[in-house]
């Protein structure tokens, strides 16, 4: 638009100025010598105009044209007219464009010279044809008219196929949302080749699977949970049942017994407060009250839990225990972590139903370790085991409470604590589960203390 509203009156503009500053300096440099005619056709020549030169009388005296014959925008009267009005409003030069011919509009310009000796008065009359820069705008007019309409066709033959190819996939990717939304988490998100797409669609994949997988988790948990809740629950009942058939007229055992129940109610709202537990220390708001325990004790303790499997089903627990030891910490969510350990290692080891528990000091550390002779851990899988809701086999058979999150529990502890931890285990061999604490101080046995 710019061009073609614009580009006339800018060249107009332009040669004006041009034609008047060489008119100006032809004026100034007049005189009658060979030097000046030579002047005049060279100025003809290099800026395409035709020089006329009149004596007073309006009578040609010279003229120059760089176009052969000159014979458009010579109307002596009118040169006349332009010439008497300049002198007449007191002024010694005028540009003017004719437009009186079409497509023959031309540059005007005259000057008045000064009188020379003989008091003879000069003037100096140059016509410049604007026809070329006409042509060229007309040119440039079309030009931009073909080009402005392919541009919007091609633009809108672009951006269909562009928005066609982009809304598709996105349409579908809603559609298949909408199913998501629902619970199919058989949909597939597509892109199509668009990088951004691709993207989406990958991540949206992504969080489809987390989700399959979240969701199946959720229900094996609540599976789980229901069955994790019911075993001790039959405990109880069991052992309450015992004492009052069998038991009961004997303190020693009934005591035991009790004791069990006792144990087994702890274990139960233990069970409960670890799902408040695990989720309030994944959103971080779970705060550790650390202090110096005993945790040979707090091994030792946890180990007996487990006594009734070793009477009841076979179980062996071999310990090796480094008495005394002291370490710095939250000691129920300690025991929480061996707790854990050790559950799994019964739910996992191998037929002989040995399990170890071992405690060691090496200088400042003590590690901790619950070793099983089960299947073991693929390496691929040691990483995720310690993830919420992490299963390696689902048909296992339970001997103790799990609740799916065991693992994720003792990550969420142990680095809260800030302490190492691990699993070693060779398939087919076992595992072995450890987890070090700095030690504060070693109790001798007899309580004196170094
Ligand atoms: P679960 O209640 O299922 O035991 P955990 O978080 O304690 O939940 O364990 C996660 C998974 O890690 C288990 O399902 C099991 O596949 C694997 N796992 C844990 N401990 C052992 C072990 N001692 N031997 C083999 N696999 C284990």
């Amino acid at each position: 638009m710019f061009e073609v509203v614009f580009l006339k009156q800018f060249y107009q503009q332009m040669k004006r100025d041009e034609i008047t500053a060489l008119g100006d300096s032809l004026a100034q440099s007049y005189d009658q010598s060979e030097d000046y005619v030579n002047k005049l056709h060279s100025a003809a020549f290099d800026n395409n105009v035709a020089i006329v030169l009149f004596n007073s009388s309006y009578k040609v005296d010279f003229s120059t044209s760089a176009f052969g014959q000159f014979s458009f925008a010579f109307d002596i009267d009118k040169i006349k007219g332009w010439f008497s009005r300049t002198v007449e409003e007191g002024h010694t030069r005028f540009t003017y464009i004719d437009d009186s011919l079409p497509d023959r509009s031309t540059l005007l310009y005259g000057a008045v010279l000064s009188d020379d000796l003989q008091g003879q008065q000069y003037y100096l009359y140059m016509a410049s044809p604007l026809a070329a820069v006409e042509t060229a705008t007309e040119v440039i007019r079309n030009q931009l008219t073909i080009v402005t309409l392919s541009s919007l066709v091609l633009a809108f033959i672009i951006s269909w196929i562009f928005s066609s190819r982009l809304s598709g996939p996105i349409t579908n990717m809603s559609l298949a949302a909408k199913r998501l939304a629902k619970g199919d988490y058989s949909v597939q998100f597509e892109g199509n080749g668009f990088n951004e797409i691709d993207e989406l669609s990958e991540t949206l994949n992504y969080a489809t699977r987390e989700l399959k997988k979240t969701d199946e988790l959720r229900r094996d948990l609540i599976a789980n949970v229901s069955h994790d809740l019911r075993t001790p629950l039959t405990m109880i009942k069991a052992y309450a049942e015992m004492i009052r058939d069998l038991s009961g007229e004997d303190p020693v055992k009934r005591a035991k017994h009790t004791q069990i129940i006792i144990d087994e109610t702890d274990r139960l709202s233990a069970l409960v407060n670890d799902y408040l537990n695990l989720a309030k220390m994944q959103s971080g708001t779970e705060e550790l009250v650390k202090q110096p325990f005993d945790l040979s004790a707090l091994t030792e303790t946890a180990i007996s839990h487990f006594d009734y499997l070793a009477e009841s089903q076979g179980y062996v627990f071999h310990t090796d225990i480094t008495e005394g030891v002291i370490v710095d910490g939250d000691a129920r969510k300690i025991e929480q972590v061996v707790y854990n350990l050790i559950s799994n290692a019964v739910n996992y080891t191998g037929d002989d139903k040995s399990v170890t528990v071992t405690l060691h000091s090496y200088g400042k550390f003590a590690e901790l370790a619950v070793i099983d002779t089960g299947k073991g851990i693929p390496d691929e899988e040691k990483d995720g085991i310690f993830e919420r809701y992490y299963r390696t086999g689902k048909t296992h058979k339970r001997q103790v409470v799990g609740t799916g999150l065991g693992l994720a529990i003792v990550k969420g502890i142990l680095i809260k604590h800030d302490v190492a931890f691990g699993v070693q285990s060779e398939v087919g061999h076992g595992s072995r589960f450890w987890f070090r604490m700095p030690i504060v101080h070693t109790k001798k046995k007899g309580s004196d203390e170094k």
